[in-house]
């Protein structure tokens, strides 16, 4: 069908889009309205683990859809308790609380890091997060995040979100005083650029909290469920976070997200939290799907291995084009362009011809690259390839 068919006016603008729908995707290709194929490296911004359309992901959606859909978050059901407890089985977590979104996941850890404060630190509730971190788009989380700009779009902020700087553990002493009550930081900052907070700075972060008695929060909603490698990315760190919130890649594509803590931090009383779909077994039964896959034999083996692999072509480009290296863990990577031309190679990319590719440009001046965890080197090879021939366009 031609774009200017596709009824797109009653949409609400938000951003500007490409004119183009797409319209089916497979594994690591997407496709649009006209037949024209993408090599994907976005994956629905991180949040394709397994690839588009992944087998067991619509195995276990079309049986769940069969057999119950919704019986209401006041009740149990089985795909909740199965996804709980196979999370609690792969982390330092003992509980679980299932959301819908990455944001909503941070609301709830919020909520749970100030109940806490309330109940043991005298009503502390300060939460000191970092410049240039994202933990999504309410006003509490927009509130926490260190993105430039967003202090002032939707005025007046929800206080109690001093900024500290990432890596700098003398930032963080900075600020803590008898209102505050927790730590909370991506372990990679995805938004920011690719940013990984050093196994040094985790470790001295989670020294700090201790002997404040401040809880450590790991947002994983982007580094989580296997794309950097390891289950979870505070594992690189050898550190043991007190909550943690996972959303993207843990629904593979479905709208699911959780909030995890240990036990003793587990303060929520009957009606502080809820939602009218946590834990709905529609979403929790694919999202078991994927944290099985994510947590096969080998799987993570091959995340790691096809992370070098790409490391290592990354590399190789930067020194054949005079870049700045590149940074990340994983299947989560920046090639660092070292000038302002992200958003042109982006462009181009898009429109190349017969193919496509995607890419992102988490800031001007790098390329982000979050491919489906199951992409092959044949496929990492195929977009360097096109990579390439965008660069030498420019
Ligand atoms: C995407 C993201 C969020 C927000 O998730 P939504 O599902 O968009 O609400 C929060 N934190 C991090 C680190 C993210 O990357």
């Amino acid at each position: 069908m031609n774009f200017n068919e596709y009824p797109i006016e009653s949409l609400m603008y938000i951003t500007s889009r490409p004119e183009i729908v797409y319209t089916h995707g497979k594994g690591s290709w997407l496709y649009d309205n006209e037949g024209k194929r993408y090599l994907d490296f976005i994956q629905g911004w991180a949040v394709n683990s397994l690839g588009h359309c992944n087998e067991g992901m619509i195995e276990a959606l079309n049986t769940q859809a069969r057999l119950l859909i919704n019986p209401s978050p006041a009740f149990y059901n089985e795909p909740m308790a199965q996804l709980a407890s196979l999370l609690t089985q792969h982390s330092c977590f003992d509980k679980v609380f299932f959301a819908n979104s990455g944001a909503e996941a941070n609301e709830g850890a919020i909520k749970l890091a100030r109940k806490w404060g309330k109940k043991n630190k005298g009503g502390a509730f300060e939460i000191i997060t970092f410049d240039h971190s994202f933990h999504g788009r309410t006003i509490a989380t927009m509130s926490a995040s260190g993105k430039p700009g967003w202090d002032t779009i939707y005025a007046p902020q929800v206080p109690g979100f001093p900024k500290a700087d990432l890596n700098d553990i003398a930032s963080v002493e900075k600020l803590i005083n008898d209102k505050t009550v927790a730590v909370m930081l991506e372990p990679i900052q995805g938004e920011g650029g690719v940013i990984p907070a050093t196994r040094e700075f985790m470790q001295q972060l989670r020294a700090l909290t201790k002997q404040h008695n401040l809880l450590l929060i790991v947002d994983e909603v982007q580094s989580g469920c296997g794309r950097a490698g390891t289950l979870f990315a505070y594992e690189l760190s050898g550190v043991e976070p007190d909550i943690m919130t996972l959303g993207k890649g843990i629904g593979g594509g479905v709208p699911l997200a959780a909030l995890m803590a240990k036990q003793e931090i587990c303060v929520f009383e009957a009606g502080d939290q809820g939602g009218t779909y946590n834990g709905n077994p529609l979403m929790t039964a694919v999202g078991y799907s994927v944290i099985s896959q994510l947590t096969a034999p080998g799987f993570l083996e091959n995340v790691r291995k096809t992370g070098d692999y790409l490391r290592a072509k990354l590399l190789e480009l930067s020194e054949e084009r005079g870049f700045n290296g590149e940074r990340g863990e994983g299947l989560l990577r920046a090639l660092l362009l070292g000038k302002d031309i992200g958003p042109q190679i982006v462009e181009k990319a898009r429109l190349m011809q017969p193919d496509g590719l995607l890419l992102n440009a988490a800031r001007p001046n790098l390329l982000r690259f979050m491919p489906a965890l199951n992409v092959t080197t044949g496929e990492i090879d195929q977009m360097m390839t096109m990579l390439r021939s965008v660069l030498d366009s420019l």
